[in-house]
């Protein structure tokens, strides 16, 4: 398997040629365009690795989901539904644009900037620091790894760049989606984009969600399956942004991407995938992470449809 998942990557490398690392955060611009690894772990606990798998990267807008299911595990469903949409924008992932052009104004779902900037308002707690604390610890949990911690160089460039999010943070709060500090809302929303992560994280958290909310380690619950389900389903619909239909017909797994480079998959009751390239194609995913992800859904038949 290790032999197959090497010369998966080795194909796919030139790929990285034709992108380009993030920019738009400063920070991001140290990455290098031709790194590539990836983690697959199956439901048997069985680990599987390939190149540059333990390499550290900001985990970006793969923290969406999991923010989704933090929320959803506090909240009333209903409430959250109010605030943030169920349905593709088909627009870029950091558009301003459908909150004026929507009847109801509302962010379109969870998976794009305007929306995960709702959501990441919701998570509960007394103060910022008790926030991110539980915020933190949900990503701990579900990566089973109690050393994610964030990027304070990301976080800190992120929040002298971020003035796209904070005007869509803005207009949300004016327009009743957001309560609150909109900067501390801010705040914590680029906290959660600069957790670092690496490959095998991504897998364990895309397997935890594959076995609907299990830990395939010990049996234990740690989401709600009918959350596990929901998060997928948004991946499925919204986790590429604008590119997700074609990512649906072409590799048919869910899966979300983020533009430090990473993208997490999660194969219904099959596996979990973590996936480094952080040259990015024009609309924010990795190029090469696509193509690896395309070839596996093949190989392997992983396809879910
Ligand atoms: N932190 C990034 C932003 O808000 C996340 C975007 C992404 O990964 N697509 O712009």
């Amino acid at each position: 398997m290790e032999n197959v998942l090497e010369k998966i990557l080795e194909d796919n490398r030139k790929y990285a040629n034709y992108g380009q690392v993030a920019s738009y955060i400063p920070e991001l611009k140290k990455a290098r365009q031709d790194d590539l690894g990836i983690c697959m772990i199956d439901m048997n606990n069985v680990v599987h690795t390939a190149g540059n798998y333990d390499k550290k990267f900001t985990i970006q807008s793969i923290s969406k989901p999991i923010v989704l299911a933090l929320v959803l595990s506090e909240s009333d469903w209903e409430h959250v539904f109010s605030k943030v949409g169920m349905e593709p924008s088909g627009d870029p992932f950091n558009s301003i644009m459908k909150l004026e052009t929507n009847n109801t104004k509302k962010p379109c779902n969870p998976m794009i900037n305007a929306g995960a900037i709702v959501t990441t308002s919701m998570i509960k707690g007394k103060d910022l620091k008790e926030k991110e604390e539980k915020m933190l610890n949900f990503f701990r949990k579900l990566a089973k790894n109690d050393n994610l911690k964030i990027n304070y160089d990301v976080y800190e460039s992120e929040k002298a760049t971020g003035d796209r999010n904070r005007a869509m943070a803005y207009l949300l709060k004016n327009d009743g989606f957001i309560e609150g500090d909109v900067e501390e809302v801010l705040d914590l929303y680029f906290k959660q984009c600069s957790i670092e992560v690496d490959c095998v994280d991504l897998a364990r958290m895309g397997v935890n969600l594959a076995s609907y909310g299990l830990d395939i380690e010990t049996g234990n619950r740690l989401i709600d399956e009918r959350i596990s389900r929901i998060v997928k389903t948004f991946m499925v619909t919204c986790g590429m942004y604008d590119a997700s239909g074609e990512f649906a017909i072409k590799v048919g797994i869910p899966a979300k991407s983020g533009v430090g480079g990473g993208i997490m998959a999660s194969v219904p009751k099959k596996m979990g995938i973590g996936i480094y390239g952080p040259a990015l194609d024009k609309k924010g995913n990795s190029i090469a992470g696509i193509k690896i992800l395309q070839n596996l859904s093949e190989k392997y038949k992983i396809n879910i449809f």
